[in-house]
């Protein structure tokens, strides 16, 4: 098999053994879900019940009318016991709807099979994903509905799957095509299908071989969908990475995947899809790694979103004492977490708890310009002048740099030396000249 890659990125040790092996174990529903109004990019949902009300698994319960949105569904039957700020993993409160279980399970009417997808057209497809709550589950949380309708002018060439995982310690898309490659397959032809493109790519690090090699064998000679095995390296699983190493194109600055003909979607939704089509149940689980070695039984579990992060900790035997960190997502990428009670969302595909030696703690220390960050940063930046620019909030260097087009991964901050953590001050830079180039554009 060819092996695909891309240039710079980074080697972090990668704790996948904690949990690559463990299979997937289905938890009981908590006795109450919490489930928030924010769990993708876009607008802050509304309420459509009120409390005291009965509610069914699989209704919706949230919804907008803004087209970057996508509703949220009661995961359990119950009754709503009160709407209001809550923790949430972005750090920040956010409103959310507080479901007491009945344990009943009690199915929503509306959830029907949608039927066969050949029968159906694009709007059609994108119209169910929407009803379903889909959204991307690699984390970014990005409504697929949208995904699922590119512009007119733009034509798909590649569809690609992303199964690359390269965050350390996360192995839950791992564990889902080990388990549920069928449903990955078929929510793949569904989108094969809504593009009308007659080849797709999967594209997997190789330290999954075992799963690229039953994905494979799954295709039973189907060569429409090419498994592509990626180098192991962070970031690979990046969309603009992925696309580099398996088709060869560059997403141009400040453009999207599609600018370059390409769509890319998560392993987990494409079995979402594929649960969408087949029963008609809306997103209400999700896949979820809990491991590091803060865990004392690190595992993967299938829960139903809503359910706090302590019940997880719990069902894995508990934390250990001297935890020094929770994370949920990879370290690389994660948001450092602080109260247990935050509920599982949409993009929770992984809660880490670190102990010392898996946390740096080290004081920061000058630059040495030992351009360490330049070499590992993945999108050619230079990432201790874009940090200092960004100290002084210097807007003209930070756009003539390039810092919109930093993707966060973390790469400079793990590379530096002097633990300097451009990255910080990066963010910083970015979300403030993202803003001041929308404000000149109006
Ligand atoms: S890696 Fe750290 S010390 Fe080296 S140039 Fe970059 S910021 Fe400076
Ligand atoms: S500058 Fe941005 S893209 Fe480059 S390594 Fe740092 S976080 Fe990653």
């Amino acid at each position: 098999m060819k092996k695909y890659t891309f240039r710079g990125g980074i080697h972090p040790p990668e704790h996948k053994e904690l949990t690559e092996h463990k299979p997937i174990v289905k938890l009981d529903a908590p006795k109450m879900v919490i489930l928030p109004l924010r769990q993708h990019i876009g607008a802050t949902l509304e309420p459509l019940v009120k409390v005291g009300e009965h509610v069914y698994m699989g209704q919706k319960i949230a919804d907008s009318d803004q087209f970057v949105s996508a509703p949220v569904h009661s995961s359990v039957s119950g009754k709503v016991m009160k709407i209001e700020e809550y923790f949430h993993p972005s750090g920040m409160k956010a409103p959310a709807i507080f479901i007491e279980n009945d344990g009943k399970d009690e199915l929503d009417p509306s959830v029907k099979p949608i039927g066969d997808y050949r029968k159906l057209s694009p709007p059609d497809i994108a119209k169910a994903a929407r009803q379903a709550g889909l959204v991307g589950m690699g984390g970014a949380g990005f409504p697929t509905h949208i995904k699922l309708m590119p512009p007119k002018d733009k034509k798909v060439e590649y569809l690609i799957i992303n199964g690359a995982e390269c965050e350390p310690y996360l192995t839950s898309d791992h564990r889902v095509m080990l388990e549920e490659g069928e449903e990955v397959l078929y929510g793949l032809k569904v989108m094969m299908h809504n593009f009308g493109v007659d080849k797709a790519y999967l594209a997997i690090e190789e330290n999954k071989m075992d799963a690229a090699e039953h994905m494979q064998k799954l295709l039973n000679g189907d060569n429409s969908i090419e498994v592509c095995v990626l180098k192991t390296k962070y970031p690979q699983g990046s969309e603009k990475h992925l696309i580099k190493a398996v088709s060869g194109r560059e997403v141009p600055s400040g453009k999207l995947p599609i600018d370059a003909g390409a769509v890319v979607n998560n392993i987990d939704t494409c079995t979402a899809l594929a649960r969408v089509m087949k029963t008609g149940m809306p997103l209400i689980r999700r896949i979820v790694t809990v491991s590091g070695l803060g865990v004392k039984k690190p595992c993967n579990f299938e829960v139903r979103i809503g359910t706090d992060f302590q019940t997880l900790f719990d069902a894995a035997g508990g934390l250990k004492e001297d935890v020094k960190k929770v994370i949920m997502g990879g370290p690389m990428m994660g948001i450092a977490q602080y109260d247990l009670r935050t509920p599982v969302v949409k993009g929770t595909s992984g809660l880490l708890a670190l102990l010392e030696n898996e946390v740096i703690w080290e004081k920061e220390m000058p630059c040495t310009r030992c351009a360490k960050c330049v070499d590992g940063c993945p999108m050619g930046l230079m990432p201790l002048y874009l940090s200092a620019y960004s100290k002084k909030e210097d807007y003209d260097m930070m756009i003539k740099y390039h810092i919109t087009d930093c993707i966060e991964c973390g790469s400079c901050s793990y590379v530096c030396p002097s633990r300097k953590n451009p990255l910080q001050r990066i963010r910083i830079g970015k979300q403030l000249t993202m803003q001041r180039l929308r404000e000149q554009k109006k």
